[in-house]
């Protein structure tokens, strides 16, 4: 458990939490809250002074700057499930084998009585102790019996653990596939989309078709205006794929400041104009330093690489020829789409 304050501990933080929260410009959502929790808590030392020298320089929170620090210094949800969920399994695991251990015990114990009353029969005179061993023996089965119920309730208890476990992981490996920044898939979740959208059974007539999407000198925005900044402006252009792109499509942040779009059922003229409409609209859009309210940062462009899919090819080449094509909207000068060229042997779909 990550959190294990008493409830009337919690309760005190809540309510500064949310002080703290109402004089944010950020909503008041789960990111927000988990932030202000750590921070009056105490427990994150990290997260608590990048807030401040966040404050010190904007002043308040805003949307981005809250998802950035609550992806920054709060989500570090795998290292530290995977830890605790191992560490939980080792615990049952201990608990079962205690337990049988125990039973195992009893029953030679048991045994052990079982043969001397035996012996005891067995010698001149050896039926007098015939009571005392019938007693021996409804000792040992009472004693073998409750460590039987004993391991039994241990096993529902582990059984109960185990089932909780499992929800655990199942969630989280649903996000594991998921960027914190963003909210988009990352690229795990990305080769996975791209695999099943390429299997021969399941593609569509049209398509598919493959955007590979790159910020331009966003290097230069970063040493201009601060990580942090370069943090909301990836939010940003995140905030803008997911709000264009539908249906069967998946909008994944590639890697660092590399979006990728896998358009499944979207033929060359369809994957080309929606390439476009993103480039224009991140082209055109503006985004505020947070807590600066004069400060609208615009000049933010992307280049766009896009690959119809040839049949045959693997995924591995699908993505290296939007790359290539990527890498000439670089040349040709940023801020543009280029389509990439289809080998002469490959015929037209
Ligand atoms: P180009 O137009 O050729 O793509 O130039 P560029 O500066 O965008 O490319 P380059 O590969 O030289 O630099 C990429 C930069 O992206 C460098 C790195 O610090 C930044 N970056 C990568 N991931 C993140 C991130 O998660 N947050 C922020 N703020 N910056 C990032
Ligand atoms: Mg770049
Ligand atoms: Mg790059």
């Amino acid at each position: 458990m990550k959190y294990r304050h008493s409830t009337a501990q919690s309760a005190d933080y809540l309510r500064l939490a949310l002080k703290r929260m109402s004089q944010q410009d950020a909503g008041l959502h789960p990111a927000s809250y988990a932030i202000w929790y750590e921070y009056v808590a105490g427990t994150n030392p990290v997260l608590k002074a990048a807030v401040d020298a966040q404050i010190e320089r904007d002043g308040r929170l805003n949307e981005a700057t809250t998802y950035a620090l609550y992806a920054r210094h709060v989500a570090d949800f795998d290292a530290k499930t995977a830890l605790r969920i191992g560490d939980s399994v080792n615990h049952i695991v201990e608990q079962i084998s205690e337990s049988a251990t125990a039973a195992g015990e009893q029953a030679s114990r048991f045994g052990g009585s079982l043969e001397n009353w035996t012996d005891a029969l067995h010698l001149p005179g050896g039926s007098g102790s015939l009571a005392s061993g019938v007693e021996d023996i409804l000792r040992g089965t009472r004693e073998m019996q409750e460590a039987i119920s004993a391991l039994q309730i241990r096993l529902e208890e582990s059984r109960r653990e185990v089932q909780q476990l499992r929800q655990e992981v199942a969630r989280a490996r649903e996000e594991a596939l998921i960027d914190a920044l963003t909210g988009l898939t990352n690229r795990k979740g990305f080769d996975l989309a791209l695999a099943a959208c390429l299997k021969e059974e399941t593609r569509e007539a049209q398509g598919p078709c493959l955007l590979m999407i790159d910020l331009d000198h966003f290097k230069r925005l970063n040493d201009t205006q601060g990580h942090l900044f370069g943090d909301q402006v990836l939010a940003s252009v995140g905030q803008i794929l997911r709000a264009n792109v539908k249906g069967k499509d998946t909008a994944t942040r590639y890697g660092g400041e590399e979006f990728a779009v896998i358009l499944p059922q979207t033929p060359r003229g369809g994957a080309i104009s929606l390439a476009e409409a993103l480039r224009a609209l991140v082209f055109s859009s503006r985004v505020r330093r947070s807590g600066d309210k004069e400060a609208l940062i615009g000049n933010i462009s992307v280049s766009i690489g896009v690959a119809d899919y040839i049949a045959g090819e693997s995924a591995t080449e699908f993505v290296s020829r939007a790359d290539r094509a990527l890498y000439m909207a670089k040349a040709q000068g940023r801020n543009r789409v280029v389509l990439a060229p289809r080998p002469q042997s490959a015929g037209v779909q």
